[in-house]
């Protein structure tokens, strides 16, 4: 799961610092400058929008209930298929991570604890299997159950957690979750090998995650630039064929910002700040 290292890999430790320094050692008029201020605020303001805005709440419905429609769709439209393709299986390729599980559990307890992200915590809150399913999730997981299509998981949860991942999926109510249809990484990050094997079983019929590498591989280390470009491109494809969740704690459009490079969390900082787009 390496990027959800990014997750709590922005210097809350570095930037809780520089406040109390400013704090403690300004006069007591003086407030936390705006700058460090709004870096601490920065992955707070993330983490609460997902756990405390029913915004987000309505969102996932809404995306899950698009999701839905495209599954009722190809229940029409294949029937205009080649007959191998329509008698071919069908499955929906969806991502784990802020896409079928919430993790913001993990990421307010790296906040509240000054922690950058780290393998060994995340692998701690992983194998308690407490993690709570996106809203409208497991109804999605449902419905394509019983369109007879198959939901495999796709995810860059380590091999390792396998396991666990299988049983918090299970205990929310996924169905049919079994070590077949969690496909975790193994080698590579890259999914594409992943969604290749798939296909040549099924027919992907739709893929959902919060990540656009999720969907497909022309995303990948594309630069901030190139991503939006990309996403123009296949602009069809949103609503249709992919399905696209809201995470704004940690993903790849974050790695674009900081061109992939592995920075300090003081120069992620910077490149943050810097990448605003001002009137
Ligand atoms: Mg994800």
């Amino acid at each position: 799961m390496r990027h959800k290292h990014y997750l709590l890999s922005f210097s809350l430790a570095a930037v809780s610092v520089a406040s109390m320094f400013f704090t403690v050692g300004q006069s007591a008029q003086q407030t936390v400058p705006a700058p460090a201020q709004s870096r601490l605020d920065y992955q707070t303001g993330a983490t609460l929008y997902m756990q405390k805005s029913a915004e987000y709440r309505a969102i996932c419905y809404q995306t899950f209930a698009w999701a839905k429609r495209a599954l009722a769709d190809d229940d029409k439209s294949r029937r205009k298929l080649p007959k191998a393709e329509r008698k071919k299986a069908r499955a929906v390729i969806v991502d784990i991570d802020e896409t079928m599980l919430d993790n913001s559990p993990a990421q307010a307890k790296g906040i509240k604890t000054e922690t950058s992200f780290n393998s060994k915590d995340w692998y701690a809150w992983t194998s308690k299997r407490s993690a709570k399913a996106i809203p409208g999730a497991i109804d999605f997981a449902n419905f394509a159950k019983a369109h007879d299509i198959r939901v495999f998981y796709v995810s860059n949860r380590d091999e390792s957690e396998k396991q666990a991942t299988i049983d918090n999926l299970k205990s929310v109510g996924f169905p049919d979750v079994s070590d077949e249809f969690v496909m975790l990484r193994q080698k590579e990050s890259t999914k594409e090998p992943r969604r290749q094997k798939i296909a040549e079983t099924y027919r992907i019929v739709l893929l959902i995650g919060d990540n656009l590498n999720d969907h497909a591989d022309y995303f990948e280390k594309k630069n901030v630039a190139d991503r939006f470009a990309e996403t123009d491109r296949v602009r069809d494809l949103f609503g249709s064929k992919f399905i696209v969740l809201p995470n704004a704690m940690y993903g790849e459009w974050e790695s674009a910002i900081y061109e992939y490079k592995r920075l300090s969390e003081a120069d992620k900082a910077d490149k943050r700040m810097s990448a605003l787009e001002l009137p």
